[in-house]
């Protein structure tokens, strides 16, 4: 029923009922309207309900829309992100084998601009023009059915980048299904770089191989108990015994103590032509596989030390004669004493000096006086047994130590061998020159023990040999070292005489037989010992002359002469002639020329008021030299006298040819006059030939008034001595 008819039917009944049925009834009518209203709001609000329920769940899945899209974005920005920061090349290939897409790694790899490589054939743009076909066929393959033996792999292939170049890379390729068509994804990578790095390491690793075994130093690697672990082939042809090896045998255990400090040690080995030789061992600590381990070089040191050793004896053999020199002698007198000692036993060292060598050396010049003693050092060397040592000292010194010497008389028997060694004369340019030696001899242990002392005592003897003419041996004894002793003592004094003044000259008159008129002085030298007092030359002139002062004290006599000439002249007295005695010594080590024109003119002395006496033995050793001195001497005007004619072996004709103004006759002959006839006759007949040579004639040592009045019957020139005046 409907309201409209509900509202009829209410009207109806309240028309034909009374008000209260009609009042029941609109009651009943209400009350059945509300409940209509009622379900029907029910209704309304069930769907009401719905809707919005089914609202709610649309935005849900709206939301779960939305939310999805979102995570999608993501998920494709997270892969882009991947493929375009990624280091290796991707790209992807359509079924046709074109590139659709390339990250910019793989753009980067083959050269390629952003996005140039889309639309490409892979096998036209990135195969080499040799593998080009065969990568076109594989695709199609692939494409085809869908699989290929790449699929899965990572191949090392070369691709033309778009320069042209190629480039190393590692390729893997996977399948892709897309829109129903078959895909290739691969991903790239440049190994150039590695490839480059990976080869440097091999050619590296190479050299290190190459070095290690073509190298020519031995090279082991021991582990920390001396095991050989590696051996190059160089340490196994120095070291190698056998066939099977170094590796795994033991290291010399000495060699390898030697430690991390590396001391080198030298070990014996096989050199390549079998002979043995010496290594130098070096040891390294380091790490082998992990462990401890010792590196070893082994270096072949036989040549080096071959060298050393000649070096060695170069330094020990005298150059010249190839004797030992003086250090290996010392070396070897050491020896000899410790063995003599050890086996009881004497020894015998003898010290040699050549007579005339430096005359000789000065003379002949150098290379003569090399070949003397070339020769002489060939003569000695036949001499000795092994055991012997004869060597060089230098200059013309030569020393022998003979072993086993029992007694001096031993000794001297071989230095009488040494002399007969000199009896032949040496042959020096063609011309024979008779050389003679002066040996000193000492004796181990009787004279003394100690090297050095037994040399010097061996020096001295020989030292007195020479100071009494050479050509001698003589036994050490300790007379000669007080000799000696007192002789140095002696030549400081005479040192200290020149230079404190306490030389002085004496001067003897000579005089006119007949006129007995004074017709000058002969200067004599004195020295004034400011203890022992006045000392006449005989004591000190052979010192003076060994030790080259006359050279020193000779000019100061030339000099003090002039001075004195000066003096005369000075005080308006007619100077006296003075003669003045020159050395033999001088006259061949100065330039006595020299030393008169000066000594002359210094003190303004005209030449005739001096005269040089020139002994007759000076003159005859060096004739010719001689000669020319006195010619030059006679040329500056001063006088020239033979000293001490008659002791030695010139003759009137000799001296016929020489500037010289007067002979001195001897003292001997005047001491003999009167005493001996024979005597007399030699006097007259000398003063006869020198007269009529045209010279004049000085008898010197004139004691007594028999032997002045013999003289002036003789005829002698001039005389002084003595019994005239001291
Ligand atoms: P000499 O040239 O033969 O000198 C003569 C020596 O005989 C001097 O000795 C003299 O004092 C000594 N005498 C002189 N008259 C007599 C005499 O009647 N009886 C004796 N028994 N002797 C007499 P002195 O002075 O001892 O000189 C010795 C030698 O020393 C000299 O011998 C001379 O060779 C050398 N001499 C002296 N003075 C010098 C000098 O200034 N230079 C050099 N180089 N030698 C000198
Ligand atoms: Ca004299
Ligand atoms: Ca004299």
């Amino acid at each position: 029923m409907t309201l409209g008819g509900l509202v009829s039917l209410l009207a109806l009944v309240s028309a034909n009922w009374r008000v209260p049925l009609g009042l029941a009834l609109v009651f009943v009518l209400g009350i059945l309207y509300a409940l209509h209203i009622s379900a029907v709001n029910r209704r309304l609000l069930a769907t009401q309900e719905e809707l919005r329920r089914a609202q709610a769940d649309q935005q849900r899945a709206f939301a779960d829309l939305e939310a999805a899209n979102r995570g999608l974005e993501a998920e494709r920005a997270k892969l882009r992100g991947i493929t375009e920061t990624a280091v290796d090349g991707i790209f992807l290939l359509d079924s046709e084998g074109r590139i659709v897409y390339a990250n910019p790694a793989a753009e980067r790899t083959l050269g390629y601009g952003s996005g140039e490589l889309i639309g490409r054939d892979a096998h036209l743009s990135l195969a080499t023009p040799e593998s080009r076909d065969q990568a076109h066929l594989a695709y199609r393959r692939f494409a085809r059915e869908g699989r290929s033996r790449v699929l899965g792999t990572t191949r090392s292939l070369v691709a033309v980048r778009r320069d042209g170049s190629q480039v190393s890379v590692e390729l893997s390729i996977a399948t892709l299904r897309l829109d129903g068509q078959q895909h290739a994804i691969g991903v790239m990578r440049d190994v150039s770089a590695r490839l480059r790095m990976e080869q440097e390491l091999d050619e590296s690793r190479e050299n290190l191989q190459s070095l290690m075994e073509e190298n020519r130093t031995g090279i082991l690697v021991l582990d920390a108990q001396g095991r050989v672990r590696f051996a190059n082939a160089a340490a196994e042809s120095l070291l190698a015994s056998g066939e099977q090896g170094l590796v795994g045998t033991d290291f010399p255990r000495s060699t390898a103590a030697g430690g991390p400090d590396g001391h080198p040690n030298e070990i014996p080995i096989n050199r390549h032509d079998g002979a043995p030789g010496t290594a130098a061992v070096a040891v390294t600590e380091t790490r082998w596989q992990g462990n401890l381990a010792y590196l070893v070089m082994l270096h072949d040191i036989t040549e080096r030390k071959a060298a050393e050793q000649r070096m060695q004896q170069l330094a020990f053999q005298d150059g010249l004669t190839g004797l030992p020199n003086r250090e290996l002698f010392s070396d070897r007198l050491v020896q000899a004493i410790e063995l003599a000692q050890r086996e009881g036993k004497g020894l015998a060292l003898l010290f040699m000096d050549l007579d005339r060598f430096k005359e000789i050396n000065d003379s002949l010049g150098h290379g003569a006086g090399d070949h003397l003693l070339r020769s002489a050092a060939e003569r000695l060397r036949a001499l000795p047994r092994a055991s012997d040592t004869i060597a060089r000292m230098g200059g013309d010194e030569f020393t022998a130590i003979f072993y086993d010497v029992p007694d001096a008389a031993a000794a001297e028997g071989l230095a009488r061998r040494l002399l007969d060694a000199f009896d032949e004369p040496f042959d020096l340019e063609g011309t024979a020159f008779a050389v003679t030696p002066s040996v000193g001899i000492t004796l181990y242990p009787s004279l003394a023990t100690d090297p050095d002392v037994l040399l010097r005592q061996a020096d001295s003897a020989m030292y007195e040999v020479k100071r009494r003419g050479g050509n001698a041996y003589r036994l050490f004894s300790p007379q000669i070292t007080l000799v000696r002793r007192s002789r140095l003592a002696l030549e400081k004094e005479l040192r200290a005489a020149l230079r404190d003044g306490d030389f002085a000259l004496f001067y003897q008159p000579q005089v006119e037989l007949g006129s007995e008129r004074c017709v000058g002085c002969e200067t004599l030298l004195r020295w004034s010992h400011p203890t022992r007092g006045l000392q006449l030359p005989s004591g000190f002139l052979p010192l003076l002359e060994s030790t080259g002062l006359i050279l020193d004290v000779g000019a100061w006599v030339l000099d003090e002469a002039c001075r004195q000439i000066r003096g005369w002249l000075d005080q308006g007295v007619e100077p006296l002639t003075l003669s003045v005695n020159v050395s033999p010594i001088q006259a061949e080590h100065s330039d006595i020329h020299a030393l008169v024109t000066q000594a002359l003119e210094r003190h303004g002395v005209e030449p005739r008021y001096l005269v040089l006496e020139i002994a007759e033995t000076a003159l005859f050793s060096r004739l010719t030299q001689a000669a020319g001195l006195l010619k030059r001497l006679a040329g500056l005007g001063v006088g020239v006298h033979i000293d001490n004619f008659g002791t030695g072996h010139a003759s009137l004709a000799m001296i016929k040819q020489l500037p010289v103004k007067a002979v001195k006759l001897d003292r001997g002959f005047v001491t003999a006059l009167g005493l001996d006839s024979a005597d007399e006759a030699l006097v007259r007949a000398t003063l006869t030939m020198a007269q009529g040579l045209g010279k004049r004639v000085i008898a010197e040592g004139v004691e007594t008034a028999e032997q002045l009045a013999i003289l002036r019957r003789l005829r002698c020139d001039w005389a002084q001595g003595f019994l005239i005046g001291r």
